[in-house]
């Protein structure tokens, strides 16, 4: 991809929520505005915790329909569109920059941890976007993948790790989105990001013996797992992370952040 005009990119890493949340004034107006302050994306490289398959795996490079993977919401969630071009070129960049085996699932569309955030971030579905699967669950060869994938910042692509906070959600007792937060909830929340704020990468990926909160905050960890691709994209220039969004929805930590 040419480098001649792109502006150098943040990364981010995202709680994306569930479909309600293209109903909730509050977290909607909070996205929309994260993305007006960020520069324009060329591209738009998305790591949803809804996609974990080894090897590494490059999503359609062409429109194809959406995954609506979730159950038990109202039938509209089920007809939502977004209909961004795809971005062949940033799947034949990524290919070329990675010494590992990359496969091809061109028919797989974006996920809902993909288009519930996008929507609200750029609604106009006009940037082209890529998603690339989870291939692991380790900390640190996830923050290995960001560091291979940093380059792409300064070629304009903006990198989102896509999953939540917290996600404790076999020990929800409340499904609103005022719902009081769970101890677990808040614990876990705080401790990150104070160490996101010192910059103790290597805290962070000793999340499960050292984070308050666990394991109930992440039971399973596929919704914490991209964050290292963020923090792996992560370049020396950059300043330590800063948090755009914070609080808590149907009691989980809404806590989203960007390095630049
Ligand atoms: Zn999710």
């Amino acid at each position: 991809m040419s480098t001649d005009t792109a502006v150098k990119m943040p990364a981010l890493y995202i709680g994306h929520g569930a479909p309600p949340l293209l109903d909730d004034p509050i977290w909607s107006g909070q996205l929309a505005g994260w993305s007006k302050d960020l520069p324009a994306p060329k591209a738009i490289l998305v790591i949803s915790a809804h996609w974990e398959s080894a090897p590494l795996t490059l999503g359609a490079t062409e429109t194809v329909p959406l995954i609506y993977d979730f159950g038990g919401f109202a039938p509209k969630y089920y007809n939502m569109q977004y209909t961004a071009p795809g971005a062949p070129e940033l799947a034949a960049r990524i290919k070329a920059m990675l010494n590992e085996p990359v496969t091809d699932q061109p028919r797989r569309g974006l996920d809902h941890g993909a288009w519930v955030p996008l929507m609200k971030m750029y609604p106009d579905a006009n940037i082209p976007v890529l998603q690339m699967s989870i291939p692991t669950h380790d900390p640190e060869k996830l923050f290995e993948l960001g560091k291979k994938l940093a380059p792409l910042r300064d070629e304009g692509v903006l990198i989102i790790g896509s999953g939540f906070m917290t996600h404790g959600l076999p020990f929800l007792k409340e499904f609103r989105i005022e719902a009081t937060p769970p101890g677990w909830s808040v614990e876990f929340d705080i401790w990150a990001k104070e160490v996101l704020q010192r910059g103790a990468v290597d805290e962070l990926m000793n999340y499960k013996a050292l984070a308050p909160g666990m394991p109930y905050a992440h039971p399973t960890v596929e919704h914490f797992a991209p964050i290292f691709i963020t923090l792996g994209a992560a370049t020396v220039a950059d300043a330590a992370p800063q948090v755009a969004i914070e609080g808590y929805w149907m009691g989980l930590a809404k806590t989203s952040f960007q390095v630049a």
